[in-house]
């Protein structure tokens, strides 16, 4: 059945992947390049990877490319990573899925020799098309069409394909920001339908599906359209409604493309209370909960905690100790986007010459680092101070000097811990 139905266009592929489709086919056995590649060729964008397809079975594969350095570490499921001229490629066996029993995986998965088969496991017609320079584009669910009106569909029945594996649900909201393609019709309403499937997908494939839609240039209308959807994966934001989604959604095309500060306009007013403190905990609890890095939840945390603050050219060296310079200048982007969000006039501007104050105080030696202050821990145990005495004497020595009341020169410093030791040795 191979060829049959084909369509005859032309993409260039790199000449790694060309020569392991050549090989495949010189042995007798179908091959492609399948999924996403297929489509960004096909929507005029540069894949970024390259999967092939074909029909050889797995140890026809390793027999295939037994004189090239391979990785068999997904041969059970039927994938053999091959390097070929450095450039590593995904051969996978077409594929079967067997009956999804837990919402997420088939229970089983059978080799096929039909790469239509193999398509009609595919989430997205847009995903579902293979390629190959002999055979043309192979593609029996329309993808092309999809492509051309700009929609996310389902290969086959978007309810029982959604049913079978939740995260599907995530995937077409992912694309749908992505690529701004709006969700075709049936396919939104079974997946609104099924959101509770999400329940069963693990966090990490939430925590990346998210991070993905966060970062899709038409994330704002996902959010405003289907917060009821994400909020199924993400139960602590039941309790936003529409309003609340939109205005999350709003903040984050004003964003840089960074998961960060995205994460954190998401989650900005994660507590029905909208307290910052309050907010920043619930967003810290959501993103453990997501078992996404600590660096993120610490990072995410403080964004949300300080969203209000207010950062001025006054106050900028307290904030730049408080935050440091990673933190300081991730909450000026977080605060510019809300300006922005909000049309403050002279947001541009103001933000700017706060980026420049910022760093010019860094390349300044100017204090912002416990270490830089001119009095160390030992000067203060030198004079008498003791324990968790010490740790308070030195912030209030660095609140001194970056709210400027003392120059950071020792014999000040000293003056003044003298003055004030008593008290706080007490
Ligand atoms: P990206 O550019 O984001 O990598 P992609 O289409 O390559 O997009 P992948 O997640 O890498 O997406 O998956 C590769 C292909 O595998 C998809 O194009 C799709 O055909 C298929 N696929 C992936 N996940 C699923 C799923 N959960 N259900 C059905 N098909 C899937
Ligand atoms: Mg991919």
């Amino acid at each position: 059945m191979d060829g049959k139905g084909a369509i005859h266009v032309k993409f260039d592929l790199p000449s790694p992947v060309i020569q392991a489709i050549d090989r495949l086919e010189n042995r007798g056995y179908a091959a492609y390049v399948v999924g996403g590649c297929v489509r960004d060729f096909i929507l005029g964008v540069t894949p970024h990877d390259y999967d092939i397809c074909t029909a050889a079975s797995p140890e026809e594969m390793k027999m295939i490319f037994r004189d090239e350095r391979t990785i068999e570490t997904g041969l059970k499921h039927g994938t053999l990573t091959v390097l070929l001229a450095d450039m590593p490629l995904e051969i996978t066996t077409f594929r079967q899925d067997g009956e999804y029993l837990d919402g997420r995986h088939p229970a089983s998965v059978s080799f096929t020799r039909a790469v239509e088969d193999d398509l009609s496991r595919r989430d997205f017609t847009i995903n579902a098309m293979a390629y190959s320079p002999s055979r043309g584009l192979c593609d029996p669910f329309h993808g092309r069409e999809d492509c051309a009106l700009g929609i996310i569909r389902c290969v086959g029945e978007a309810e029982r394909r959604f049913s079978e594996d939740g995260l599907r649900i995530l995937r077409a909201l992912r694309f749908s920001a992505r690529l701004s393609f709006p969700i075709e019709e049936g396919t939104a309403r079974a997946l609104r339908r099924l959101k509770n499937n999400l329940q069963k997908i693990s966090r990490e494939r939430i925590a990346s599906e998210l991070t993905g839609i966060l970062q899709g240039r038409d994330c704002a209308s996902i959010l405003a359209a289907y917060g009821d959807v994400l909020a199924a994966s993400l139960p602590e934001l039941s309790f936003m409604d529409d309003e609340a989604w939109r205005r999350a959604g709003g903040l984050i095309p004003y964003c840089p493309a960074d998961g960060m500060i995205r994460l954190a306009a998401l989650l900005r007013n994660c507590h029905p209370s909208g307290i910052a403190e309050n907010c920043a905990r619930q967003a810290r609890l959501i993103i453990q909960g997501l078992k996404m890095p600590v660096k993120m939840m610490d990072g995410a945390e403080q964004l949300v905690l300080h969203q209000q603050d207010a950062v001025t050219l006054e106050n900028i060296q307290e904030m730049l100790w408080r935050l440091q310079p990673e933190g300081l200048s991730r909450l000026l982007q977080m605060k510019k986007a809300m300006a922005l969000y909000e049309g403050q006039p002279g947001a541009e501007g103001r933000f700017l010459a706060l980026e420049e104050k910022m760093q010019g105080l860094i390349r300044s030696d100017c204090c912002y680092r416990l270490g830089q202050l001119s009095v160390k821990g030992q000067d203060l145990a030198a004079q008498g101070l003791r324990g968790p005495a010490i740790g308070a004497m030195l912030e209030e020595l660095m609140l001194q000097v970056v709210r400027g009341k003392i120059p950071n020169e020792r014999e000040r410093l000293m003056d003044y811990i003298r003055s004030n030791t008593s008290r706080l040795a007490e």
